[in-house]
């Protein structure tokens, strides 16, 4: 079993101060939370460097991925090492996480930038059902969402700052590999959690 925060911004997006340093740092530190998905808006240009400063550490793991933001809302896809092709519709988004063995997931969808309902109208892999940044009616729905859909519920802070690092995280039943966590998610084999923010630095 590993426990990952599967939503977060390093500065490799424009609005976020969590340098790559700063988001090992915290892994590096956490006694439970060994497991981050970098999903930067629209690049996967923060992946190397992440990875490069994660590779001293065998302990924790990063996984890959990018929030790409479609005209009906964002969708995270978690295990891409590159972007999809353009244009960046939903269908095109999910085509090509399929076909790479990536895990598309509805980000937020009842928050500004959120699918909404318009979800139900794709074949996504899971739903983000606690991220840190929404309200709890916003994450209620988004559970609800999940239900109606009978889709995973996944988890993530989408961090832009340090403090938020970490602060809630998937529990999947996985070894420490990417490509097992990836199909674990799938299968829905995860539970969401709120961490206390008083345990990190
Ligand atoms: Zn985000």
């Amino acid at each position: 079993m590993i426990r990952a925060d599967l939503h977060i911004h390093t500065t490799y997006s424009d609005d976020s101060t969590v340098t790559p340093k700063t988001l090992v740092e915290k892994l590096v530190a956490h006694n439970s939370i060994k497991v981050a998905a970098v999903t930067d808006h629209d690049t996967v240009n923060g992946l190397s460097e992440t990875r490069k400063l994660a590779a001293a550490y065998p302990d924790i793991l990063i996984i890959p991925g990018v929030e790409i933001s479609t005209a009906e809302g964002d969708l995270l896809v978690l295990g891409a090492e590159e972007n999809p092709p353009k244009p960046w519709t939903v269908e095109n988004v999910v085509d090509f996480a399929r076909e790479n063995a990536c895990v598309s997931v509805v980000a937020h969808p009842y928050r500004e930038y959120g699918m909404g309902d318009l979800a139900m109208n794709y074949k996504v892999d899971a739903i983000e059902v606690l991220n840190g940044e929404s309200s709890q009616q916003a994450n209620k729905r988004a559970h609800e969402l999940a239900k109606s859909m009978r889709l995973p519920g996944l988890a993530g802070s989408d961090a832009h700052t340090p403090s938020e690092v970490l602060t809630v995280y998937t529990e999947v039943q996985a070894d420490l590999d990417v490509d097992e966590i990836l199909k674990a998610l799938k299968k829905g084999l995860v539970s969401v959690h709120s961490a206390p923010r008083s345990i990190h630095f």
